[in-house]
């Protein structure tokens, strides 16, 4: 495997780390105070180009391969987590299964306006009380002369508050489990969806994540995302691929917590010395340098994989099961070597602390990886867990 980037792909991380450095990371902890990543910094964004990262070229999109779009995701997360969760969210579990899965028309009347960012895509799986086992939803869509009618509510759907189009996966029919699932289009302003309150959230307070209400919810037929019965194979090969972009945001969040303790360790003088001097900080930093590597490394492996076409759902969930608990670790390292300084909601350390936290949970929990990755190598005979594998962000 050749790790070296491409001039495209180091274009990509560069200008976007300069993007990023200049627009997200001074204003990271005042999106929080805010408690959203404010319409002119997504409007920024949108004439960048970043919501239209996986939409296709002939659509207004950048097409971006797998790895520079990992390189975007991880400079966005390492400057900002909320932000990186709203545009990945919007690219790729939204306008990515849109393009592959939607009709012409739907392709040509929804990517455009996604790519330049006046769309913001929401993908609406998890149900309160339906998360790891997403084939138990209840949302009902019963057919009517003209289309569809959805019934139901979803939970925690990340950009709900924002986005005006969501992707609604419910059932047709109960008693056919996984292949009554079907996803259909709902746009925002649709009298059926009414939007919920939003989520008070222990970390990745900018990003908007809320609700979502199906109220006698009427849409047409047109706006039927594949075919009847395909919703939950559409939303777990989405899954698949999103993976790796979360991998990457796990990436970026322990990559700026890296950097804060690095350089906290240098300032900080105890005893006479800095602590970087000290065996045991080192020993911690050593061991974060080393958790990011193979969390990076991880991640470009299931990204290049994806780009030569070959499976990579297996190297997905290792790279999104290995970062999301490294961030965990190095963020909490890096709380650690700030002292009490760490533990101020002042400090950017505590911020991507409570930001990583959440990364072993949504696009399926680390004991769902566990799951994905098991059934994968020993094959699907020797699990008899009727898991589908795990919602997302
Ligand atoms: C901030 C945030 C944003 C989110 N954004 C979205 C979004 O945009 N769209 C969306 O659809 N969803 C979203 N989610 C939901 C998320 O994907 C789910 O929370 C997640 O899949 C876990 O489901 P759950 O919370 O219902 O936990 P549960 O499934 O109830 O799991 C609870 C615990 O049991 C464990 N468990 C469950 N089943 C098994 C098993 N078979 N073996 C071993 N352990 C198991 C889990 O690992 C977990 O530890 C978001 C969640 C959060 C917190």
């Amino acid at each position: 495997m050749d790790f070296r980037l491409t001039a495209d792909q180091k274009g990509v991380r560069d200008s976007i780390r300069e993007l990023a450095d200049k627009v997200l990371r001074p204003r990271a902890a005042a999106f929080e105070a805010a408690g959203e990543v404010p319409a002119d910094v997504r409007r920024h964004l949108a004439e960048m180009g970043l919501f239209g990262m996986l939409v296709p070229e002939r659509f207004g999109g950048s097409a971006l391969d797998p790895l520079s779009y990992c390189l975007a995701i991880e400079e966005l997360a390492r400057a900002c987590a909320a932000t990186s969760i709203t545009v990945s969210v919007s690219n790729s579990v939204v306008a990515a299964p849109i393009a592959a899965h939607g009709s012409d028309e739907q392709k040509q009347s929804l990517l455009p306006s996604m790519a330049r960012g006046e769309l913001l895509g929401a993908f609406c799986l998890t149900e309160a009380h339906a998360g790891s086992d997403a084939a138990a939803l209840r949302t009902r869509a019963t057919r009517t002369a003209e289309g569809y009618r959805l019934q139901g509510s979803k939970a925690w759907a990340t950009n709900a508050g924002w986005a005006g189009l969501f992707i609604i996966f419910a059932t047709l029919d109960p008693a056919l489990g996984s292949r009554g699932i079907t996803a259909f289009l709902v746009r925002s302003g649709n009298p059926g969806q009414p939007a919920g309150p939003p989520e008070r959230k222990m970390g990745l307070r900018a990003s908007s994540t809320a609700p979502v209400y199906l109220d006698d919810c009427e849409i047409p037929s047109s706006d039927r995302l594949g075919e009847e019965g395909r919703g939950m194979a559409i939303a777990l090969e989405t899954l698949d691929a999103a993976r790796i972009g979360v991998a990457a945001q796990c990436v970026g969040i322990a990559q700026a917590a890296f950097e804060e303790a690095t350089a906290y360790a240098r300032g900080r003088r105890a005893f006479g010395h800095p602590i970087a001097e000290f065996g045991a900080v080192k020993a911690q930093i050593a061991d974060m340098a080393t958790d990011i590597d193979a969390a990076r490394l991880l991640t470009h492996h299931a990204a290049s994989l994806r780009a030569t076409g070959a499976e990579f759902g297996c190297q997905a969930s290792m790279a999104k099961l290995w970062a999301s608990e490294a961030a965990n670790r190095v963020a909490a390292r890096a709380v650690q070597i700030h002292g009490a300084a760490g533990y101020s909601a002042d400090s950017p350390v505590e911020r991507l602390y409570r930001d990583a936290r959440v990364t072993t949970i949504y696009e399926g929990t680390s004991e769902i990886q566990r799951l994905v990755i098991a059934r994968r190598l020993l094959g699907s005979r020797v699990h008899s867990t009727p898991i589908s594998p795990g919602p997302l962000a």
